[in-house]
Order: structure tokens, then sequence, then C-alpha cells
């Protein structure tokens, strides 16, 4: 279905909060991706899809409204998208994923996100806001600096709104057992979320592993293209 630009945004360095109105109400779950393809780009490169897989950066009750974020780029893709004006149409393909909140919330939850990984988060975060129930949280943000941390007001301002959510930035370093250790003392309890690009999953699942996490307790989603 067609999804109209409402509003554009710069949130941190080379990144952008985009938000839609779908023509009709939309279902997903926090968590989850959308396929976005852009209609008659001004940008295209020779045998590369038009289209990205993004996650939606808000609650599913705002729809028929909805947000997504990314960085930009010089993809043909990011180039367009980031010139795409209010009231231009995209179109919002097949919504998938199993990136999704546990429904158990006496058991503890570790999120860990790099980068552009946030925007998942962001919405389980809305969601749980609207939904009230009483997770138990801390996240964990990678980022090369606070410029470019993606949502880092609205992160702070959680920790307001959500009793048991504490956000902990890890910026100008890489996400360590140290670190982890530090705010997470009893490592075996959580259970972890971990969302990110390649090269920083393919990081820190190892070093979970290692700190011998059980594999089953850690629930991935790799911003693989
Ligand atoms: C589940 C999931 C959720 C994601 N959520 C987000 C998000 O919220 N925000 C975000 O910024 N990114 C997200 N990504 C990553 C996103 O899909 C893009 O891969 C990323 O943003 C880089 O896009 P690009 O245009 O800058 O890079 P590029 O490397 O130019 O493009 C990557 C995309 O182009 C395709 N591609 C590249 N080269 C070719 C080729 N020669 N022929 C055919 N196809 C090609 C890839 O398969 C991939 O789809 C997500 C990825 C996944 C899997």
């Amino acid at each position: 279905m067609k999804a109209f630009l409402i509003k554009k945004e710069i949130i941190a360095t080379e990144t952008l909060a985009l938000q839609f109105e779908a023509e009709n109400p939309i279902e997903f779950q926090a968590g989850q991706y959308g396929i976005f393809e852009l209609i008659a780009p001004p940008f295209t490169e020779e045998g590369k899809p038009n289209k990205r897989v993004l996650s939606f950066a808000s609650s599913p009750k705002e729809s028929p409204l909805f947000t997504i974020a990314t960085r930009k780029s010089p993809s043909a893709y990011k180039r367009s998208l980031a010139i795409l004006e209010k009231g231009q149409a995209i179109e919002l393909g097949r919504i998938g994923g199993n990136f999704l909140l546990p429904t158990n919330t006496d058991r503890p939850l570790v999120l860990i996100a790099g980068g552009m990984g946030i925007t998942p988060f962001i919405s389980m975060l809305k969601t749980i806001i609207d939904i009230k129930r009483p997770y138990q949280i801390k996240l964990f943000y990678s980022n090369h600096s606070r410029k470019t941390a993606a949502f880092y007001d609205e992160l702070v301002l959680y920790e307001n709104s959500l009793p048991n959510f504490q956000y902990i930035p890890v910026l100008n370093e890489r996400f360590s057992s140290s670190i982890l250790k530090k705010y997470v003392p009893d490592i075996l309890t959580p259970t972890y979320m971990l969302v990110g690009p390649p090269p920083m999953m393919d990081t820190v699942l190892p070093l979970l592993i290692t700190e011998g996490i059980p594999q089953s307790d850690i629930i991935t989603e790799k911003f693989s293209g």
C-alpha cells in the first residue's frame, strides 16, 4: 500500500527519522520490519532494487502513522529517500520479522543495539509505554559518539516514563564484557536482545556466548541487506 511522507527530521549526524501516513491502517508488532520501495526515485543503480528492509521505529498504536529511521549513505536508495518531500509516497510492502519482545515480564531484559539497530527497540519502548507492562529493561546503545546516537534525548526521557528502564549509552568505546558486568552483575539472569549491523553482531554475539550466556537466551536481528 502507499504511505505518504508527513515529517522528516534529522535525529543524529547523517541520520533521518521519517514519519509516514499509510493509506490504510497497518498492523505490525514492535520489533518488526517493513519492505519500503521508492516510487520512481530520482536516483537509481543498475541491477539494484529500489527497496530496503527497514524496522518500524514507532508503536503499532500510532497506525496509520508510522516512523522509520535510517543513516544517510551514498546508495541511490538512501540519496533518493533523503530528498523525499512531504506528501510524496512510497510503497510499503511485506511486513515481517520474529524479533519480538518476550511475553514474560518476570525475567529482566538486556537490550543491546549498535547504530541504527536502535529502531526496533524504540518501537518496543513506545509500545511498553502504551501497554503499561512491567518489563525490567537495561538498554546498551553503542555509537561512535553522542552526535551519531539516534534518539538519544528520547531514550533519556524514557527513563522518566518507564519505571524499570535504564539507558546505558556506550560511546567512543566498544561494547565489552566489563561494561556488561558493570551494569548487569548477574549476567545469566536476563534474556538478551541483540540488534545491529553485521560487524557489531559478529563481535557482540560471540562475546555473550563466551561469557556463558546460552544461545537460547539471546534473541538476535542482523541488519544485513
Ligand atoms: C531486519 C532488518 C531491519 C533493518 N532495519 C533497518 C533500519 O531500521 N534502519 C536502517 O537504516 N537500516 C536497516 N536495515 C538495513 C537496511 O536494509 C540496509 O541494508 C542499510 O540501511 C544499508 O542500505 P544502503 O542503501 O545504505 O546500502 P547498500 O549496500 O547500497 O544496500 C543494501 C541493500 O541493497 C542490496 N544490494 C546491494 N548491492 C546489490 C547488488 N549489486 N545487486 C542487488 N542488490 C544489491 C542488498 O541486498 C541490500 O538490500 C535493516 C536490515 C534488516 C535485515
